[in-house]
């Protein structure tokens, strides 16, 4: 094992959460060393639909968002698993942008700030001995006042550390996969749809280069139920609902397979484990039909920005991490509930009828719905 020098701050997890916090941190001076196990850019699964919540935070950044003419969001289609519609405003609404480009622009900036991004390098363990971290990546030893847990959903360090949502057994809002592709179709700029399945929902919106990003969220079980074949599920399932069978048979697909992740989770996460600060989805993840968990993942960062910030200068470890864990309940505990609900509406065929043939009546709750689930610019 070799050693190397050491930073103020590790970061785990090069995606939204991590290489934000690490242009903050360089930004106010601190040594900063972000570990990514892929490279960029890279596809990921993700419906590419950012709320408006962040974007002066990700200007701030430095990622100028004004000068790439991205579409602006802010009209809602949703369609039961029939087909029929049900239109209405996003209040706040939202950009499309999808994440090869992104996290790309955000890993530049950070090395363009004087943060070390090694990439291609999968961190294995993390240890603490009372006063600081030593890291373990690709055969050395990295330290670290501070260590920050950007990883993701569901990562190696979570089976390590045996998190809750890994060892437990799988029942409610557990094991769902999600599939995304990039395809052409004529749409309009400002729609963004969620059609439902039996077993889940598909979005549908604009990306840059008038691109759409097609992604969709189901059950483990129901892949299962088509012998494990994504293509044959798309045919008896998805393409049941009208909407989706149209956008399926005429878009212009632009990969050969699609981008695809399993074994999803919606539990209750830890904010703090060993004395690492968890971000983004590490931390909780909101169900996508929300369209909010990169807002809340940026926004994790800016809270964690905060409490890593002060740690530097009044050196209270404890101070930090209740400061972060209660920011964190504060801003993010009531959103996650209430996308928990909502997931577990949508994804049974007759609930998920139900709520939408009364919601689509009562129109006086479309916007205080939505809002729920959204938060303000940070
Ligand atoms: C189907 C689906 C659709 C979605 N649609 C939307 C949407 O439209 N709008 C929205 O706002 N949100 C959406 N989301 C949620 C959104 O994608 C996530 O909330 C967001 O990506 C979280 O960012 P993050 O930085 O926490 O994690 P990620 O972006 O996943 O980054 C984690 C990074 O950590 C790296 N990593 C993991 N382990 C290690 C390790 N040991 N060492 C080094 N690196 C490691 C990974 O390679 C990864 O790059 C969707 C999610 C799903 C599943």
């Amino acid at each position: 094992m070799m050693n190397s020098t050491g930073s103020d701050v590790i970061i785990i997890g090069g995606g939204l959460a991590g290489l934000a916090l690490s242009i903050l941190l360089a930004q106010q001076h601190h040594t900063v060393t972000v570990f990514e196990k892929d490279d960029y850019p890279r596809h990921k699964v993700c419906g590419e639909y950012i709320s408006m919540e962040s974007f002066p935070f990700l200007e701030q950044l430095g990622i100028l968002l004004s000068d790439m003419k991205l579409p602006v969001i802010n009209k809602l289609l949703l369609t039961d698993v029939h087909g029929n519609e049900m239109f209405t405003d996003l209040p706040q609404g939202g950009f499309g942008i999808s994440r090869y480009m992104l996290d790309d622009l955000l890993a530049k900036r950070a090395v363009a700030c004087g943060v070390v991004l090694n990439v291609k390098t999968r961190v294995d363990d993390v240890l603490f001995d009372g006063d600081g971290f030593t890291v373990l990546a690709a055969a050395r030893q990295y330290t670290a006042k501070i260590v920050c847990g950007a990883w993701g959903k569901r990562a190696n360090m979570d089976v390590k550390w045996h998190r809750s949502f890994i060892k437990e057994k799988q029942k409610g809002l557990d094991n769902y996969i999600g599939v995304k592709y990039h395809v052409r179709l004529p749409w309009t700029d400002n729609l963004i749809a969620l059609h439902n399945f039996n077993g889940g929902y598909c979005g549908i919106s604009r990306i840059e280069d008038d691109k759409c990003c097609l992604c969709y969220l189901t059950t483990a079980a129901n892949l299962k139920q088509n012998g494990n074949d994504i293509a044959e599920m798309e045919r008896n399932v998805l393409m049941k609902n009208p909407a989706l069978g149209k956008i399926f048979s005429e878009a212009e697909f632009l990969y050969d397979t699609p981008v695809t992740i399993s074994q999803i989770s919606f539990r209750k996460k830890d904010t703090v484990l060993n004395h690492v600060l968890l971000l983004g989805d590490a931390a909780g993840m909101i169900t996508p039909l929300c369209g909010n968990g990169m807002s809340i993942a940026l926004h994790t960062a800016k809270i964690a920005f905060g409490a890593v910030d002060n740690f530097f200068i009044s050196g209270g470890r404890k101070q930090m991490e209740y400061v972060y864990n209660k920011e964190w309940c504060k801003k993010f505990y009531f959103r996650i509930f209430a996308g928990r609900i909502l997931q577990r509406i949508f994804e049974k065929q007759l609930a998920g009828n139900m709520f939408l043939s009364i919601f689509k009546k009562l129109t006086f709750l479309h916007q205080p719905v939505i809002k729920l689930t959204s938060g303000r610019p940070f």
